[in-house]
């Protein structure tokens, strides 16, 4: 049985006081389970206060990014070895908008995933088709294909580990969501991927998450889906109540 996780993705939303009073307000309110993990990422900059602030509670805090070496002369970057410094958990690698604006590629997304093993960090890897490519018909494919990319030189001891996200570009901040029934058939093609990469015991423990759009409404019918494991979520993220309400749906 593999854990469900829902991992909010703040972006480059709240004020340190907004994020303090969020984890505040959810600290208590989560529901004693050990079936689904509770996950939110917050810019860099709040980590080490939420992780302090989330302690004793099923509240968990993972970085949006980090850069691939432990240390050096690169301006406004964090380390994996900072993180892992700050035992934070989960590191969200390769997300759309991170390959839109920071020109993160598949390789650099690969080096990204090596480092955060390498420092017991756990990488939720983005991948997802843009609207031509799946106009094109191109979805698997190109999903395939990143995850290939990003798993190459992965032992298939870390690779059971990981988290994948499987987020359609054209359905993040867009209020459309792929149906359950596609956002499923496409994370079976994953799961299907990493058997090829290794094997079939690897290939079901792959935890894997629908993202794009997700809320609490939408939520239940995504979960019902066989091969998604859990929702990495923006914008319904962002509010104590609908957060708390997508934990005790998942
Ligand atoms: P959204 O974002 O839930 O606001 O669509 C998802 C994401 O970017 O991870």
């Amino acid at each position: 049985m593999r854990k469900r996780i829902i991992a909010g993705n703040w972006k480059m939303y709240k004020t340190m006081d907004e994020a303090k009073s969020f984890v505040t307000e959810v600290n208590g309110r989560l529901p004693e389970t050990d079936q689904v993990q509770a996950v939110i990422c917050p810019p860099s900059l709040y980590l080490s206060e939420l992780a302090t602030l989330a302690e004793g509670s099923a509240l968990q805090v993972g970085a949006q990014t980090m850069h691939d070496t432990d240390e050096g002369a690169f301006t406004g970057e964090v380390s994996p070895k900072m993180l892992a410094a700050l035992s934070i958990p989960f590191v969200i690698l390769g997300h759309s908008e991170r390959r839109q604006y920071f020109n993160e590629t598949d390789e650099s997304v690969n080096k990204k995933v090596l480092a955060a093993f390498s420092h017991q960090l756990t990488p939720i890897v983005c991948v997802g088709e843009s609207l031509e490519q799946r106009e094109e018909g191109k979805t698997v494919e190109t999903v395939a294909t990143q995850v290939k990319k990003a798993f190459q030189d992965v032992h298939a001891d870390q690779a059971k580990q990981a988290i994948i996200a499987y987020e359609p570009v054209w359905a993040i901040g867009t209020g459309k969501t792929a149906t359950a029934e596609d956002a499923n058939e496409v994370c079976k093609e994953i799961r299907a991927e990493i058997g090829k990469l290794y094997d079939e015991q690897t290939a079901s423990a792959v935890r894997i998450q629908y993202g794009g759009s997700v809320k609490p409404s939408n939520l239940a019918e995504l979960l019902s889906m066989d091969h998604i494991d859990g929702a990495l979520v923006g914008g319904a993220s962002l509010d104590a109540n609908s957060f708390v309400e997508m934990i005790e749906v998942a």
